[in-house]
């Protein structure tokens, strides 16, 4: 058994457990358990520093995660996206593979509960239908192993899946979706690196949602695998009471950056199911973003987005740099809340061959006017 193995074993799960340890209710904690069961690995819970922290608050279940029964279970509407097992296709060239329902740690927030923590909820069995369904469809260019956590499978496995995906002609990259580098950054070893190194482009993105989840351990496991050629993002979560305020986002960009872990999205979090608690008002995301561009490198700053409910996909938002348009000129302010104005090109004055679909038609419909306050 590897070291990683022996830690997702020493993880706290059980009922007595949690009432022991963060002193729950053993009732409160029967129902949680039933609902998404625990799992903190001795190395996340020992990036908690303090009950109710922004470690704690994702990992130890809490009384709230029962309040909004009436949340949807799948706000994504990823089940009705899911041609055969295991695969979820939204976008034309692109698809989500789930290999595993396991993690390394199981996040309070997750908006997966349906599907993952219980063995039962994604089938090893299924594997074959989504080969096949990839192989079929050669508008795939980009498989998403997901989960889960496909670093949950051991290495030989998850060598079986790459193996078989670099049969197919037609899959140019394959992304790895991965929380263990942060919450158990012991899983990325030279041997797993040296693996995943044969089946290139392989690009991988994490799961940092604060900056305290930033230690020697999880460096060394990014740097690991940046130096195999695998390039990292990150997709953050914001989260009430865990990160969101701009000085904590801002320290965790800038000190993801430094280990070359490059922030690639900011998500509102879901409407899920035992979940609602996190949520922040949009207004905080789009105000963190605010305080990010220009003011620091642009290399850390992520697009921040939402997915919308029912399977409308990734949709981003940006502050309001657009103070006014026209035809002639478009009136801009900056990172400084200066103002510019920009002389556009007169339509008159140029030729346009954009191909149209007809949808574009939705972008007539009036906006309200775009004055923006500094
Ligand atoms: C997020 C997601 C992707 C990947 O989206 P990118 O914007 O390409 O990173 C693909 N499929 C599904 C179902 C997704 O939710
Ligand atoms: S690692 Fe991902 S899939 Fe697993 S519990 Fe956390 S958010 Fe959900």
């Amino acid at each position: 058994m590897e070291l990683w193995q022996k830690m997702i074993r020493d993880s706290i799960h059980t009922v007595d457990q949690l009432v022991e340890k963060f002193n729950l209710d053993k009732k409160v904690a029967q129902k949680l358990d039933k609902f998404f069961q625990a799992r903190i690995n001795p190395y996340y819970l020992s990036l908690i520093r303090y009950p109710g922290d922004p470690i704690w608050l994702q990992c130890v279940p809490d009384e709230s995660e029962l309040n909004d029964i009436d949340a949807p279970e799948d706000p994504l509407g990823e089940d009705s996206m899911s041609p055969v097992p295991n695969i979820t296709h939204r976008y034309p060239d692109r698809v989500l593979f789930l290999t595993t329902s396991q993690c390394g740690m199981y996040c309070r927030f997750c908006t997966r509960k349906r599907k993952v923590g219980n063995s039962s909820k994604i089938s090893m069995k299924e594997l074959d239908s989504a080969f096949k369904y990839i192989e079929e469809h050669p508008e795939i260019r980009d498989v998403i192993l997901s989960g889960g956590d496909p670093l949950m499978l051991t290495d030989v496995m998850l060598e079986k899946i790459l193996q078989r995906l670099r049969t197919i002609p037609h899959i140019e990259i394959i992304r790895i979706g991965s929380k263990m580098p942060c919450v158990l950054p012991h899983r990325i070893t030279p041997k797993l690196a040296k693996m995943l190194k044969k089946y290139h482009p392989i690009y991988l993105n994490t799961h940092f949602n604060h900056p305290w989840e930033i230690t020697s351990e999880s460096k060394r496991a990014c740097e690991l695998l940046v130096d195999a050629g695998i390039p990292v993002g990150n997709q953050c979560v914001l989260m009430r009471g865990v990160n969101d305020n701009p000085d904590t986002i801002k320290e965790l960009f800038r000190k993801l950056l430094a280990m070359r872990v490059r922030p690639y999205y900011l998500y509102q979090a879901d409407l899920t199911k035992g979940a609602n608690h996190f949520r922040t008002p949009i207004k905080v995301g789009l105000e963190i973003m605010d305080k990010l561009r220009g003011h620091m490198s642009g290399l850390a700053i992520p697009h921040f987005v939402i997915d919308a409910p029912g399977g409308g996909g990734k949709i981003p938002l940006l502050p309001q740099y657009v103070l006014h348009q026209d035809d002639e000129k478009i009136i801009l302010r900056n990172y400084n809340y200066e103002t510019f104005v920009y002389p556009d090109v007169k339509p008159e004055e140029f030729r346009c061959d954009l191909q149209s679909n007809g949808k574009e038609d939705i972008l007539k419909i009036e906006l309200p006017v775009l004055v923006g306050e500094p």
